[in-house]
């Protein structure tokens, strides 16, 4: 094999190397002067016919020479894939400001409800939770309402059909039927059977109304039910009286009057209607309140025996109150919002105002 074949191969391989300036012509030098068909790798091919002396001379020199031409491309790759890079893309300028992102809050019905319940628990009461889909029984029976009460009708209850209907080995057994809770007083009840007077809880949560909606009416709203248990004659409305006046004076942040009103619930005996003094015109008289100077907030009384024996305790032996309240109607009051629709419309131009 003539030696001085080697040298010119490294010598041509150089001289093509110098002239590179891109990946195509980098990728042509690689099979001509690396390649499977290139002269280099048919010497090497060739190496095993010589003699073993000729092998120890010339094997080193081709070897040598298919590394350094090896390294050459690499650094040649680099170098040109170094200039191309598009530097104005890849710029990293970390004194640019972030990009900033949307951060989302509490709807304000639960921004409410969270107050609402701060001051609860201030007050000594306890948060309980209930289902939404209730039987009649929680709703309605245990609440000492009559069997032909007009609110368990179709017009003003959602009924779940086909729910409460169990079948079993093929035959249909008859359960009770479900229905959408229309109000969180089922919750007295429920919270009754598990806990023994004396307590204070506060129960809130959603309920469901068959309404034909409007801006004073709407199918799902939000409530709080408010029961204080204890023996008879530590309890009276003096004490819901007090409760009452504490907690708005506390969220209104202002002087409120309580004033209560005769009314009638089936789960209270007495029930009554309950104001508190306009907080927005000091009662001297604004449109919210009708130039009345109350406000009309919700109902109470004191719970009916009924409701006590319902719930497995002994006639007589218990008394407290009751307080079903209006979280939305409370939220209109205070951002002064005249359409009850909005808040639960999905209107974020609505609720980013919040
Ligand atoms: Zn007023």
């Amino acid at each position: 094999m003539n030696v001085s074949l080697i040298a010119t191969i490294e010598k041509n391989a150089l001289e093509a190397m110098g002239l590179i300036k891109d990946l195509e012509t980098l990728a042509r030098f690689e099979t001509q002067f690396l390649g499977r068909k290139s002269e280099l790798s048919s010497l090497l091919k060739e190496l095993k016919n010589l003699s073993p002396e000729e092998k120890r001379t010339i094997g080193p020199k081709l070897q040598a020479l298919r590394e350094k031409l090896q390294t050459l491309h690499s650094e040649k790759q680099a170098e040109i894939e170094n200039n191309t890079r598009d530097w104005e893309v890849e710029r990293l300028d970390v004194t640019a400001p972030g990009i900033p992102r949307h951060i989302g809050h509490l709807h304000p019905i639960t921004a409410l409800e969270h107050e609402v319940l701060g001051i609860f628990e201030h007050l000594g009461f306890t948060v309980a939770e209930g289902p939404e889909a209730e039987t009649e029984w929680y709703n309605f029976d245990a609440l000492n309402f009559p069997k032909d009460h007009p609110a368990r009708d179709m017009q003003d209850t959602f009924w779940i059909v086909g729910g409460g209907t169990k079948i079993k080995k093929g035959k249909v057994l008859e359960r009770e039927r479900l229905l959408m809770r229309t109000h969180t007083s089922p919750n007295q009840v429920r919270f009754m059977e598990k806990n023994k007077p004396p307590f204070r809880v506060i129960v809130p949560g959603r309920v469901f109304r068959n309404e034909a909606t409007d801006a004073s009416h709407e199918h799902t709203f939000h409530q709080f039910e408010c029961l204080m248990l204890d023996e008879t004659g530590k309890v009276s409305v003096a004490t819901f009286k007090h409760v009452a006046e504490t907690f708005f004076e506390t969220f209104f942040g202002k002087k409120v009057t309580v004033r209560l009103r005769p009314s009638y619930f089936p789960f209270t005996e007495p029930s009554f209607e309950f104001d508190i003094s306009c907080v927005l015109c000091d009662s001297a008289g604004c449109s919210t309140c009708k130039q009345t100077g109350w406000l009309e907030i919700g109902g109470a009384g004191m719970v009916h025996q009924n409701v006590l024996t319902a719930a497995g305790y002994p006639k007589g032996k218990y008394q407290g109150f009751a307080w079903g309240f209006g979280l939305t109607r409370l939220a209109m009051m205070k951002y002064k919002i005249t359409d009850i629709r909005q808040f639960m419309g999905g209107d974020l131009r609505f609720i980013r105002q919040f």
